[in-house]
């Protein structure tokens, strides 16, 4: 179950505090794009989304999308954000994510993998070496080849109820 647990569960990407992230020694955050950066049903992201990139970008915190898609429809989904991205990042392998760290020249424990899938981004992250976090999927409405992942992922989140470990925080927090 290790490698399916994420270090932490916001509900969203910008409830993660640029402070806590200097607290923890954080430098970079790598994230997933699709329904966690940005919804089908609002390609542009919100401007909730905006001010957290531009509060980031303040605290000098690199934000950058580590996604499956081809490059072409990240480099176009992204066109608005000006986001240093990787492209088929092969997740849960971890191509993508090491390839990201490689290129931001930054320890593993500088970098933490924010996904809205358990199956993809949080094992890619764990197996990686990173810390994760997941969040919910900005809409409920999911790609089909989604799917599969969604179902198994029912149970993970089942069995971590069970256990006490499914617990949205307000903030990423290392329990200190
Ligand atoms: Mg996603």
């Amino acid at each position: 179950m290790a490698l399916v647990t994420p270090t932490w569960m916001v509900k969203a990407i910008y409830k993660i505090r640029p402070a806590t992230l200097k607290r923890l020694g954080i430098q970079a955050v790598l994230t997933d794009l699709d329904n966690t950066l940005i919804a089908w049903d609002n390609p542009n992201g919100t401007e909730r989304l905006h001010n957290w990139l531009a509060e980031m970008q303040t605290a000098g915190i690199t934000v950058m999308v580590v996604s499956n898609n081809s490059h072409q429809r990240v480099a176009k989904a992204l066109a608005g954000l000006d986001l240093p991205f990787t492209a088929r990042a092969l997740k849960p392998l971890t191509v993508g994510i090491e390839r990201a760290i490689k290129q931001l020249k930054l320890p593993k424990e500088a970098c933490i993998m924010v996904g809205d899938q358990l199956m993809t981004d949080v094992i890619a992250g764990n197996s990686a070496g990173v810390r994760t976090v997941l969040v919910e999927p900005l809409v409920s409405t999911d790609q089909w080849n989604t799917l599969p992942n969604r179902f198994v992922e029912g149970f993970i989140k089942r069995h971590m109820k069970r256990q006490g470990t499914y617990k949205y925080l307000e903030d990423i927090n290392d329990g200190q």
